[in-house]
Formats: C-alpha cells, structure tokens, sequence
C-alpha cells in the first residue's frame, strides 16, 4: 500500500485533515489539482470552536497575529445602529477565544498548509484525481499529474476533500440534493470609510437586501459582501462601481471607498451530500455540504468535519480501532451538516427574499428582535454557542453514554466539555484545563473521587487521566457548569464527551469502550494474534 490516507483537495479541510493525520503518526498524502494555494481570500470568519482546534495543533498564534478580532456584530437598519451583540462579553467564560477572528481563507490556508513541514509532508500540487476504485483492503487511485501522466496509487482510505464539484463523490455515485439560490452574491475586498464601527462586523439590513462588513488586517480594511440588487444580476460586465451606489444608499453617504483589491460575485447554492461515506472514501467539507455563507460558518464546519474523521482514522488504520468506528463520522456529522442547511437557509431566505413584507420585516422587526434579544443573557449565550460553534454536540451517537445520576444541566455524552479553569494540582496554580487535554489521546477526568487504579480502562498509552482535587476555586467553577461530585468524564481525542457518569466503574468504561470499536488491551491482543500488529481491519 502506498499510503494510508489519500487527501483529495488541499482546500482547508484537507489541510486540517493533513495535520491532524501527520501529528498522529499517519501517513497520508495531499493532492490538489491546482498549481498552488488560492490567492482569495472567499471565508473570512474563524469561529472560537476551530480555534480551539488550531491551538491544539499549535497554530492559534499565528493565527491571531495575521487575524483581527472581531468582539462585537452590529445591526444597521435605515441608516441607524439597532443593536450590538457584545460577543467578546458573552463568550468570556465560555472559551478561550470570545470573539469571531477575522482572518482571510487564504491565509488559513497557507497557515496550515505551511504546518505540514512538521510532520514530513507538503501538497503535491497539480495533481487531480480522475478516477478511483474500491477493492478489498484498499483504494486505487489514478492521478494525472503536472506532465499530463497518469500514476496509480494505493491507499487504505481516500478522503474527498474536493469541494462542492467533488470527484470523489461523483466516482462514488453519492447524489448532492438542493438547488441553486437564485440570488447572486459580491464580495469586495476595500478601503473604506464610514460609520461602521470599527474592528467589529456590521452587518446592514435594508429593504432589497443586506450587506455585511468585515474588518480586515490594516488600516481601513473593510470586506464587503452581500446580494446583487435585482437590476444588477442579469450583468456578466459588472464592476465593483456599479455595485457601490446601493450598499451607499442603505449604508449613509458618509461611507465612502477609496479602492478595492478584489471583486467577485458568484451564485451559492444549498446542498447535502445523500451519504458522507462509501465504505473506504468519505466525504468532507464542501464536499459534502454547500450552504449560504451570511452565518460564517462554511469553511468551520469543513475544519471540524476533518477534526472529527482524523481521531477515528487514525486509531482504525494504526490498529487500535476496528472499522465501525467510522461509521460514527456520518452519524455525527451529517445531521450537523443537515441542521446547519436548513437554519442557514432559513436565515438566508429572511435575509434576501425580494417581497414587500420581507424588506419590511428585515428593517423593521428583525433589528428590534434581535436588540431586544440580546438584553435576556440566555439568549446572548444560546447566540454565541451557535455562532461560535462551540454547541455542536452528538448527543444521539453510538459514540456518546450518559450513565444515571448525571445532574440535570451537566454536560451530557456527545457535548463538547466546557472550557474550565480549574486547580489542577493541589495548592497548584489555576490553569486551563484545555491546556492539558492531550487531543492525541482519551482524557479521564476524575472529580470528587480518588483515580482509578493501575491501567484499569486497558486503554494504556491512548489515555491520559486528570483528577481534580476537591478545592473551593474548583467547587465554584465546577457549579457555574453544574458539574458536583464524584463525578468522571471520558473525553474523545476531540473534545467531546464519550461516556460520563458518578462513580467512576471501571467496568462500565471498558464496556464503553468495546461498544465503541475501540481495542482495549485484552481486545487488541486477541486481534493482533490473528491479524499482526497495527493490521487495519475491516
Ligand atoms: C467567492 C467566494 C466567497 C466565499 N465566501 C465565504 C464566506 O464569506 N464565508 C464562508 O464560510 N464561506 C465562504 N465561501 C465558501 C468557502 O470558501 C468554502 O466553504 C470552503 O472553501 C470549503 O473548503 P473545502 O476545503 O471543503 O473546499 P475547497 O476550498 O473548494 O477546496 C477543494 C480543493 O479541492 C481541489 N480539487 C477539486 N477537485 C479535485 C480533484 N479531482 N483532484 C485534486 N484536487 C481537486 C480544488 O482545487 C480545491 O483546492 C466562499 C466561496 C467563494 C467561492
């Protein structure tokens, strides 16, 4: 076998796909049919949830020294400012990154494109996948590459991060339901000045439409996206001039622009892939699900459909999990997809239908629910859970067990754990317990009881266990997510919660375990009699 794992696209979701296979010691390789990186920017908002993710992957930091945060979104609606959603304020105590980072696709991209160095790999550019067969232990690919050749190639699995005209899902057969918007969409990359308020989104509501400005690195940057007035659409020669009129009428005369680097309108459509998996190719990203990009959320949800599959193929093809373990990737992520479809598509459809009432109700309505909204504090928290990405949960997946006992409003099975800042130590200092999570491994965290003894799970070196000791600064910040003890949580290599529970059994985690295809140590010696060591079972 060639490799193990086949990338197909290197647009973000097979970058992220890449690091998180390469930092778990799985050899995969990257193929893209382009001759390089995209120059444009397209997705330009990094939600708290994918940076959580990227600072387990160690690159956060860049990340937000190219980036700017956004703390705040501000509702415009006939020329005055309607309401503010202080997401900085809001997400404080919910994740280390309260604020939407506004940061082009193109340098996340080239971020993580660059982070593959650390584990030996870099994109094999020019090279397209034109077809691929499925076989009994493996995939054969054929690729054509930059000389026009073709070259075949094995792999374990194939990955078709391939967006929205994705080959790998064609080749497979797996039909892509929806349809087109009618509507067309801008975007302009400016310089511009105005009311807006500065280093925050704007987003302005008016009567035929909306548009939304983002803040972007340097002084008076401004991303400006939105929909075509309806006169406009029908133009194939339309320049950024003919579009500045509209967004000044709704936006105030004071807002004016002195140049624009990039101008770009293009038609989205809505659509789900039928299934995200046949057999040993899945599917991810916009691959699998294309959507209204007004809530920001695309590009993120590629991220994390690569964060979720990358754990569960690593531990299959290293022999430490059987394959049904994957079958969990479609069973999380499509109704997640699914979901994010028909609220961005409900959103959209509020946002951009052409009628009366509609303009009226988006002016007039909408501004004041949503400042309204914003004053009750469960609201504003239920906002930036979804906004952030930091509520999507799998509470109906085989992967996630809440045992009896766990009080009402604790965090549950299939929940990402909350962000805590806890004694991690005895007399320690106070320290960010996602600091310590290893995100190569299951976390045991033990609370109000002493740890397990020994080895007992049998996940050996794949566990990491964390008891918190009984202190008054834990006990508080314990309450504030409603956890009391004794209690324990069995993190996935994710994040989220796999089985959680009072007293801590250590039969039930092992029981846990087995339903989960995990390989615990009595399992995994069983297999490896019969089929050697790190063999990839199926
Ligand atoms: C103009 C524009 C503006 C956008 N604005 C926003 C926004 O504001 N917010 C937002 O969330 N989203 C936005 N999007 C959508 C966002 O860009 C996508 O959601 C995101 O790019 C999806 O990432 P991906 O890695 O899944 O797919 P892609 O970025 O499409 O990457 C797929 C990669 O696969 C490669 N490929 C395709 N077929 C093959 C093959 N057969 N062999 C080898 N390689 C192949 C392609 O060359 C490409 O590099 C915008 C898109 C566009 C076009």
């Amino acid at each position: 076998m060639d490799t193990d794992v086949l990338i197909v696209g290197a647009g973000p979701t097979g970058l992220m796909l890449a690091n998180q296979l390469g930092r778990r010691g799985i050899r995969a390789i990257i193929v893209d049919r382009h001759s390089g990186p995209a120059q444009q920017s397209r997705a330009m908002a990094v939600q708290a949830r994918t940076l959580e993710i990227y600072s387990k992957l160690g690159i956060a930091e860049r990340a937000l020294e190219l980036g700017r945060r956004g703390n705040g979104g501000n509702m415009w609606a006939n020329g005055k400012l309607t309401a503010r959603i202080p997401i900085g304020e809001i997400g404080k105590d919910m994740s280390p990154f309260p604020y939407i980072l506004m940061l082009g696709q193109d340098d996340n991209e080239r971020i993580m494109g660059g982070h593959l160095r650390n584990w030996g790999m870099a994109v094999q550019w020019n090279t397209e996948l034109v077809a691929f067969r499925q076989e009994a232990g493996q995939v054969t690919a054929t690729l054509k590459q930059p000389d026009g050749t073709t070259r075949t190639l094995t792999a374990a699995y194939v990955a078709g991060c391939d967006g929205g005209k994705s080959a790998v899902r064609e080749i497979s057969g797996i039909t892509f339901p929806g349809a087109p918007y009618e509507h067309v969409f801008f975007v302009a990359d400016t310089e511009a000045t105005g009311p807006m308020v500065p280093e925050e989104l704007n987003v302005y509501l008016w009567r035929e439409g909306f548009h939304l400005l983002f803040p972007m690195r340097g002084k008076d940057r401004w991303r400006v996206i939105g929909i075509l007035p309806k006169p406009l659409r029908e133009r194939d020669d339309l320049t950024w001039e003919d579009v500045i009129p509209a967004v000044r009428r709704e936006a105030g005369a004071e807002l004016s622009f002195k140049s624009c680097d990039w101008f770009s309108t293009y038609r989205i459509h809505h659509r789900c892939a039928e299934r995200f998996r046949d057999r040993r190719a899945f599917l991810l990203g916009d691959a699998a699900h294309v959507h209204s990009p007004a809530g920001g959320q695309g590009m993120n949800t590629g991220l994390q459909d690569a964060h979720n599959l990358a754990w569960k193929l690593a531990l299959v093809v290293k022999g430490r999990a059987d394959a049904a373990l994957l079958d969990s990737y479609e069973t999380e992520r499509m109704p997640v997809a699914q979901r994010l479809l028909r609220t961005t598509d409900r959103a959209f459809m509020l946002l951009v239908s052409d009628s009366w009432f509609a303009g009226l109700f988006r002016t007039q309505i909408v501004a004041r629910f949503v400042a309204r909204a914003m004053t009750i504090q469960r609201v504003r928290q239920l906002a930036f859970r979804t906004i952030s990405q930091i509520g999507i949960r799998y509470r109906s997946s085989p992967l996630s067990q809440t045992l009896a006992g766990v009080p009402e409003g604790a965090p549950r099975a299939g929940d990402r754990f909350p962000w805590l800042k806890l004694k991690l130590r005895a007399n320690g200092p106070v320290e960010d317990l996602f600091q310590k999570l290893d995100d190569t491994r299951y976390n045991l965290i033990v609370l109000g009881q002493p740890a397990p003894s020994g080895n007992a799970p049998g996940l050996g070196d794949l566990l990491s266990t964390h008891v918190i000791p009984d202190d008054v600064h834990n006990a508080q910040e314990l309450a504030r997510v409603r956890i009391s003890g004794p209690a324990f949580y069995l993190l996935r290599p994710d994040g989220h919660v796999g089985l959680c529970g009072t007293r801590l059994e250590t039969d039930a985690v092992a029981r846990y375990l087995s339903a989960s295809s995990i390989r615990t140590q009595g399992t995994r010696d069983k297999v490896e009699g019969t089929l050697g060591p790190g063999a990839v079972a199926t």
